[in-house]
């Protein structure tokens, strides 16, 4: 199996930005942007990233802000913040050194089993396996496991198995392997097994399985939601709020809003929401969009209203911060993808006619 699979390697490999390097950092980089991430999403995100941060100490002299402004898009963004914090250990308890041990790059914010392999195999070239889904998927076919790699047994016979096939010095590489395999030639659905360097061995293919395994777990409907925003105008700006840091698209900037009541109109749960998050009574006006949008738990539909806003002054009771900002400057903020839409919404409407009556100068201030 190792021999064909690093001949296979050697003549195929994919020639990624991260390969090109075995600098811990990039390295590093690369694996966090590539989780849930496909590899053609993540190229631009990798070398933005790294033009700005070329190094450890450059991303840890960054304000938080500007590393979730760079990482719009790629969603997941407690990646972002992991990613920033980690990079502040990395240089405080370990004077810029990227720790060579899988124990302690595990014990880093954001760094798994899966990182701390990658890292320790691609840049220190030590012997420690990787199982990542390609990875998974490629050893359930090849040694027919016939259990679901998400139960914790199987799971762990998994990462037993990963390192069990490791050829001695060799993990740099035959890990890569086995991921590219994964990627390219042993795919979810009609593997390419007519060109796979490990047919003569594979379980699967012998007993014709190969799109049977590995054996899925079912998942219970994700739940949906309606959610309101508002495009709160006052004196020609929009009233924008930060999440607090922590929880889902945490330190990102949004549009005021929240999760509908079921007794609720969502005019209704607008004006609750914008009174709970900034203690300020709007007024409800037109609907602007509605977004579709999924979470890998849940999915929401975002219906969007532009507001006048009344009366009080803003306060950050449910939110990290606030800012009145013209819509030429939203631009300079991180906005989670639901948002984003809404956003360009707002740009195409306004590009060619002035702002709403609504955001007319308030008599109050
Ligand atoms: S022979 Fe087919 S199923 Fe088996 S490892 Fe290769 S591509 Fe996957």
């Amino acid at each position: 199996m190792q021999k064909n699979l690093l001949a296979w390697y050697r003549v195929h490999r994919r020639d990624l930005p991260w390969r090109r390097t075995r600098d811990p950092y990039a390295i590093w980089l690369s694996e966090i942007m590539l989780q849930q991430t496909q590899v053609a999403t993540v190229i631009p995100y990798y070398e933005r990233f790294l033009k700005e941060f070329s190094t450890v100490q450059a991303l840890t002299n960054s304000p938080l802000d500007r590393v979730l402004k760079l990482w719009q898009g790629l969603g997941y963004y407690s990646r972002a913040r992991n990613l920033h914090r980690a990079a502040q250990i990395v240089v405080s308890e370990y004077h810029g050194k990227f720790p060579q041990t899988t124990a302690v790059l595990n014990s880093l914010p954001g760094i798994g089993r899966y990182t701390a392999g990658a890292i320790a195999s691609i840049a220190f070239d030590l012997d420690e396996p990787v199982l990542d889904g390609n990875v998974e998927r490629v050893l359930c076919r090849v040694f027919r496991i016939k259990m679901s790699p998400k139960e914790t047994a199987t799971h762990k016979k998994l990462w037993t198995l990963a390192r069990t096939i490791i050829p001695t010095g060799k993990a740099c590489f035959f890990n890569q392997a086995l991921m590219d395999l994964g990627a390219t030639i042993c795919t979810p659905r009609r593997p390419a097994c007519e060109r796979c360097p490990l047919r003569d061995i594979c379980q699967a293919l012998k007993n014709n399985e190969q799109n049977d395994l590995p054996i899925k777990k079912r998942r219970p409907p994700s739940p949906h939601y309606d959610v309101a925003a508002g495009i709160i105008w006052k004196n020609n700006r929009i009233l924008i709020d930060q999440r607090k840091p922590q929880g889902l698209l945490g330190g990102l900037w949004e549009f005021p809003g929240g999760k509908r009541e079921p007794h609720e109109t969502l005019e209704e749960c607008l004006i609750r929401e914008v009174r709970e998050e900034l203690a300020i009574e709007i007024e409800v006006g037109e609907k602007l969009t509605v977004v579709k949008h999924a979470y890998t738990h849940f999915r929401i539909t975002l219906h969007a209203f532009e507001c006048r806003y009344r009366t009080g002054r803003p306060q950050a009771v449910q939110c990290a911060d606030f800012k009145w900002v013209k819509l030429a400057e939203l631009e300079n903020f991180a906005f989670p993808k639901a948002n984003e839409k809404i956003l360009s919404v707002l740009r195409q409407k306004y590009a060619t006619q002035s702002a709403p009556a609504i955001a007319a100068t308030h008599p109050e201030l």
